[in-house]
């Protein structure tokens, strides 16, 4: 049995995580870099993810990863700098507020395009280069709401359960190749997707009493979920929800 210290380690692994120069995708990032990865930065400010890069040691991939040459170039990218793609954390993703009979076209597209359609893009490049070498760890970020619904943001729900059936999709096809698909649903965690939320003390009050925990959660709480679910230690979990929510989707 390995010990802890190497059963965790992502020593000379590669890692691309989409949506990392700020909020929850920077945490994860400087978990995974922690942890010993080589880590490549993406969001689309070029120069913030430079920086992001730099204060890791790593590397800046910036780019609009709902554009499909974009989200391919960087994969490739990544994969002929570094020979491999070890670790992909699909955690860029956006929301719109508001009622179903209120929600415009474009928006509901472009929500779809950057929390499901992105996710499908990187992967289907990442996986074929992870499943050569027979190994990979692709890791999607969704939400409480890949598992119940709040009103309001119906298609921020729809495009999180989808991201499931991605994940289910994924674990099942290339199990056998060594690639793992798992997906970690945070619940409310303080970023500036939801500071509007945060500043209503109604509803953060509201999240408060709702989370079991007792609290909003911090970006830092993701930090151990992503760098167990791109280790070793997770070798036979696929397929999974691993929820990040302070006991959110248990509760009643
Ligand atoms: P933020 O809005 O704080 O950060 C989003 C990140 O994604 C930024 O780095 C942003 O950089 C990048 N980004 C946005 N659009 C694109 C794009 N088209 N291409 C590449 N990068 C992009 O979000 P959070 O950290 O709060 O959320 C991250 C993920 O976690 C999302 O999938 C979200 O749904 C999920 N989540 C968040 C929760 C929360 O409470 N915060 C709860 C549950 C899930 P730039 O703008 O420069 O491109």
């Amino acid at each position: 049995m390995k010990p802890p210290a190497e059963l965790f380690s992502l020593a000379g692994r590669v890692a691309l995580v989409t949506g990392s120069t700020r909020g929850l995708g920077w945490a994860m990032a400087q978990a995974l870099a922690a942890a010993g990865a080589f880590v490549c930065v993406n969001g689309r400010d070029e120069a913030l993810a430079r920086e992001r890069a730099a204060a890791l040691r790593g590397e800046a991939h910036a780019g609009d990863v709902t554009d499909e040459a974009t989200a391919q170039s960087i994969v490739d990218a990544v994969i002929a700098r570094h020979g491999r793609l070890d670790i992909l954390v699909n955690n860029a993703g956006s929301i719109w507020r508001g009622a179903l009979d209120a929600h415009d076209s474009a928006e509901w597209h472009r929500v779809m395009d950057l929390n499901l359609n992105a996710a499908f893009l990187l992967s289907r490049r990442a996986v074929r280069e992870m499943a050569s070498r027979g190994h990979g760890r692709i890791v999607n970020i969704g939400s409480v709401f890949s598992s119940i619904a709040r009103a309001g943001a119906p298609s921020y729900v729809t495009s999180k359960h989808a991201l499931v059936g991605l994940t289910r999709a994924l674990a099942v096809e290339y199990a056998r190749r060594g690639v793992t698909c798992n997906l970690i649903g945070p619940g409310y965690i303080a970023t500036e997707l939801n500071a509007s939320l945060r500043a209503d003390p109604a509803f953060s009050e509201r999240v408060v009493r709702r989370t079991p925990a007792g609290r909003w959660g911090e970006p830092q709480d993701l930090a151990g979920a992503v760098v167990f679910l791109a280790s070793d230690a997770a070798a036979y979990v696929n397929g999974v929800v691993l929820n990040v929510d302070g006991g959110m989707v248990a509760a009643f």
